[in-house]
């Protein structure tokens, strides 16, 4: 079992989009174990794209993620990392599949909607970035008991 970092972009809550990314990511079999509605700072924007720094669309990227609200996510689940990717989509919205998230909803790449990490590194690194460990709720699921 795997966590990864996922987050839906400002245009992604801008278009309303929370709740059926949220729903397709539950709908696969995964659980969410934390999440927030947040304005990321400068600070953390240039961390979480560390690894972009000196491309030159990094200030484009920290302001576009820094502009307004974002849904920060933790989810937990077998290959979690791998396959939150593959239902992301690819980054150039050009080449995203139709059935994937920025297939379906995303027309630009600097306008794509969701962040997903991309190794158990970056997870880790991104979950810490947004997250204290007291935000993080690992429950066991009975259905059965709810019903
Ligand atoms: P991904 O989000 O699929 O992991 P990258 O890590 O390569 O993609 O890039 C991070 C983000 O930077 C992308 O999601 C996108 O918002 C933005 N980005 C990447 N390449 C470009 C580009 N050529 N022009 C504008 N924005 C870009
Ligand atoms: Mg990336």
């Amino acid at each position: 079992m795997e966590k990864t970092f996922l987050m839906v972009k400002p245009d992604g809550v801008q278009r309303g989009l929370v709740g059926e990314i949220v729903k397709r990511f539950e709908q696969k079999g995964f659980q969410l174990i934390g999440s927030k509605l947040t304005v990321i700072t400068r600070e953390q924007a240039e961390i979480h794209y560390a690894e972009h720094k000196g491309k030159d669309f990094f200030e484009r990227l920290v302001n576009f993620i820094t502009s307004g609200p974002v849904f920060a996510m933790v989810w937990h689940g077998d290959q979690v990392i791998t396959l939150s990717r593959t239902m992301i989509g690819k980054t150039n919205s050009l080449e995203a599949a139709p059935g994937t998230i920025r297939g379906d909803y995303a027309v630009h790449t600097n306008l794509n909607l969701i962040h997903g990490s991309d190794s158990p590194e970056s997870a880790e690194r991104e979950i810490n970035n947004f997250f204290q460990p007291s935000e993080i709720h690992m429950y066991t699921k009975n259905i059965q008991e709810w019903i």
